[in-house]
């Protein structure tokens, strides 16, 4: 079976020598390679400063109280996407207020979010969803218009990009997951990326119970709630050689996906993402509607090829849904929406297979 997602870990005699190395060097907590990881990231982004942490959720939680985000507040945010966007509101005591999706992408609609918006609202958090970049521009003019702060959970769609630059440079917070199946694995592990240097060193506080790196034990005196988010020397390790062929990797996501956005044009009962102007996605998923959804995925399984939603729309979650919301475009996207594989273990002969499948009709 061709699968939609997979682990990509570096080889052996590349990995190795290097893992053994730290394992043995005696200090496997946070040290200096969590620092040169975090170096490192920084210059394949581009802009902002790296807070590594132990996973993507982390990287939500520490976002949403450096917003200011506070019990009984609300964030408005989207149904599609993976539960912990959603959960990670609810560590902070705040309410999930959904925002409805643009039909044309799934993603969490700039016009959907000004409905919503009220005086309770203490963030915006928005997801490029399999990969497929926000209406940065869209968003950011409604954020600045109410002077809302957004985070960009962007755990799907590292590498992508608008105007040019790297998702982790528009927004004041930007979340990242290094979790198994990402772009970039470092087993389990995520970072936040933040604009400003205050709120970064702030960051580093809460990652590490409230104490002061810099000071000694004694020196310290706790003022701010903290957690144990830190990032550790043996994943950070494996940071560092994955960043060395990211850039390759990634390219291999995008290739497939140009390649099948080009070949599936036109097809009866198939309709494109249409991608927000000046944006390029980094294709974590490929992403298409089609008619029958279930007999898809079914006729696609029989030939071997993993189709799915994926995921399970989040206002279907109890817990979750704070504010239940008539939510029409997500409604109509969700219903034909299925993703296909196109990661780095995806061959043009595998593409090619995908796209005789679906123009032989289902
Ligand atoms: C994977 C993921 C996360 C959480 O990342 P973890 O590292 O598993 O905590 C958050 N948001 C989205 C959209 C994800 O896919």
């Amino acid at each position: 079976m061709l699968s939609l997602i997979k682990t990509s870990i570096p080889p052996k005699e590349v990995l190795m020598p290097r893992l053994e190395q730290v394992l043995y060097s005696g200090y496997v907590a946070q040290g200096e390679v969590v620092e040169q990881f975090e170096r490192k990231f920084e210059e394949f982004i581009g802009g902002g400063h790296t807070l590594s942490l132990n996973s993507g959720t982390a990287a939500l939680h520490i976002a949403l109280i450096l917003a200011g985000v506070k019990e009984g507040d609300e964030v408005i945010s989207t149904a599609l996407t993976a539960e912990p966007t959603n959960v990670a509101i609810k560590m902070v005591g705040a309410k999930v207020r959904w925002a409805d999706v643009d039909i044309k992408t799934g993603n969490i609609s700039a016009k959907a979010i000004e409905k919503v918006i009220n005086s309770k609202t203490k963030a915006i958090i928005v997801v490029d969803y399999a990969g497929i970049p926000v209406d940065v521009k869209g968003i950011q003019e409604i954020s600045e218009k109410y002077n809302v702060p957004v985070i960009e959970d962007a755990a799907h769609a590292l590498g992508a990009k608008y105007n040019g630059r790297k998702t982790g440079c528009h927004f004041p917070f930007t979340v990242y997951s290094f979790q198994a199946i990402k772009h970039l694995t470092t087993v389990d592990g995520g970072a936040l990326q933040i604009l400003d240097r205050d709120l970064y060193e702030k960051g580093k506080l809460i990652r590490w119970f409230g104490l002061d790196k810099k000071l000694t034990r004694m020196e310290n005196n706790i003022s701010i709630q903290g957690y144990k988010y830190h990032m550790n020397n043996v994943n950070a390790t494996i940071g560092l050689i994955q960043l060395e062929g990211i850039d390759e990797l990634i390219q291999k996501y995008i290739d497939n996906g140009k390649y099948l956005d080009e070949q599936l044009k036109g097809i009866p009962g198939v309709e494109l993402i249409e991608y927000y102007e000046n944006t390029e996605p980094s294709y974590w998923l490929y992403t298409l509607k089609v008619d029958h959804r279930e007999k898809f995925i079914e006729k696609m399984a029989n030939h071997g090829i993993m189709a799915s939603e994926l995921h399970k729309r989040n206002d279907l979650h109890t817990f979750l849904n704070d504010f239940p919301a008539h939510l029409p475009n997500l409604d109509l996207f969700y219903d034909r929406m299925v993703h296909i594989p196109c990661g780095w273990w995806v061959t043009k002969e595998d593409c090619d297979k995908m796209i005789t499948l679906i123009k032989s009709g289902w």
